[in-house]
C-alpha cells in the first residue's frame, strides 16, 4: 500500500527532469520517472531517488505518441492508484539552429509534437483522472493534485535561430493559463516554471558561448542555473506554498527576464 504522494515527471532521466524527481523525493514521493530511450540514465535517478528517500517506478514513453502517453498514465496508476503531481518536463531543443528565413518545417513538426502537443495532451488526459480523484475525495495523501510546466526564456525571448523551439515555449505559457482556469474549480492549481540557462546536456554544446555572456553580466546572478534551482522551485510547489496562486509563471532564471538600464 503506497501512503507516499505520487509524482510523474516527464523526461526526468537527466538533467532539470532528475534535478525534479530527487528534490520530490527528499520530500519523499513516489516519482515515476518517465524517460525516452536512455533506460540505464532512468534507471540511475531511480537509484539516486531512493536514497534521497523517496522511492519510484521507470517507464519508457515518448510524450509525443499517443499510445505512449496513454501507457504512461495506465503504468502509473496500476503502480499507484492516483498521480497528485504531474510535471511536464519532457523537451528537445532543435538539431540544428536554423535561421528563421530558412529553418524547415521537419524541425518546426518535431519540436511542436515533443514540446507542445505532448504536455498538452497529456495535461488533459492527467487532469481528467486528477478531477475524479479529487471528486472521490481522494485526496488525503498530499491536499489537491497539482501541475507543472517547465517552459523556457524562450516563451519570451525572440531567438531567431530557433523560432520552432521559441513557438513551442511561447504555447505552454498559454497551455499553462487555459488549464488553470479550467482546473480551478476542481481545486488543481496549474503553474509554469520559466528556466533560464541551465547547465545540463541540453545546453552542453554551447557551453563557451553562455561562459562568456555570464561573465559580462548577461543576467544579474553570474552564475549557470542547475538543475537543482528548478527541481527546489518545483518541490515548493509540490509542498503546496502556494495555495491561492495559479496560472502562475514562476522565473527560475537568475534574474533575465529584469530589464535593466
Ligand atoms: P535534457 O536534454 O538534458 O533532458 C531532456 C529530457 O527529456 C531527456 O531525459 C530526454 O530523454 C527527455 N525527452 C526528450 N524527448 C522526449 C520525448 N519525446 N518523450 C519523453 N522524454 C523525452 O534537457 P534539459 O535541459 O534537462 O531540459 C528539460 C526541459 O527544460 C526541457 O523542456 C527544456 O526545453 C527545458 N529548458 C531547459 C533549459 C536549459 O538551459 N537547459 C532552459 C529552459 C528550459
Amino acid at each position: 500500500m503506497n501512503d507516499r504522494p505520487v509524482s510523474l515527471v516527464t523526461g526526468a532521466g537527466r538533467g532539470i527532469g532528475r534535478g525534479i524527481a530527487l528534490e520530490l523525493a527528499r520530500l519523499g514521493h513516489a516519482v515515476v520517472i518517465n524517460y525516452a530511450g536512455n533506460m540505464d540514465a532512468a534507471l540511475e535517478c531511480l537509484q539516486l531517488v531512493r536514497e534521497a528517500g523517496g522511492d519510484g517506478i521507470t517507464v519508457r514513453a515518448d510524450v509525443s505518441s499517443t499510445e505512449d502517453r496513454e501507457r504512461l498514465v495506465d503504468e502509473t496508476l496500476g503502480a499507484y492508484g492516483r498521480i497528485d503531481l504531474l510535471v511536464n518536463n519532457a523537451g528537445v531543443a532543435p538539431s540544428v539552429r536554423d535561421d528563421l528565413l530558412e529553418a524547415g518545417e521537419e524541425s518546426f513538426d518535431r519540436l511542436i509534437n515533443i514540446n507542445l502537443k505532448g504536455p498538452y495532451f497529456l495535461t488533459q488526459r492527467v487532469a481528467r483522472r486528477m478531477i475524479r480523484q479529487v471528486q472521490s475525495g481522494d485526496v488525503k495523501a498530499f491536499g489537491s493534485p497539482r501541475i507543472v510546466t517547465i517552459s523556457s526564456i524562450s516563451a519570451y525571448t525572440a531567438s531567431v535561430n530557433r523560432g520552432d523551439y521559441c513557438v513551442a515555449k511561447a504555447g505552454l505559457a498559454m497551455m499553462t493559463r487555459l488549464f488553470a482556469a479550467r482546473l480551478a474549480e476542481f481545486g488543481i492549481n496549474v503553474y509554469e516554471i520559466r528556466p533560464g540557462v541551465i547547465a545540463t546536456d541540453m545546453t552542453a554544446g554551447v557551453k563557451e558561448k553562455y561562459d562568456t555572456l555570464i561573465a559580462q553580466g548577461a543576467w544579474p546572478i553570474r552564475r549557470w542555473g542547475e538543475p537543482s534551482d528548478i527541481g527546489r522551485a518545483v518541490a515548493a510547489i509540490a509542498r503546496g506554498d502556494f495555495p491561492y496562486s495559479t496560472g502562475e509563471v514562476i522565473n527560475v532564471d537568475g534574474g533575465f527576464h529584469l530589464r535593466t538600464l
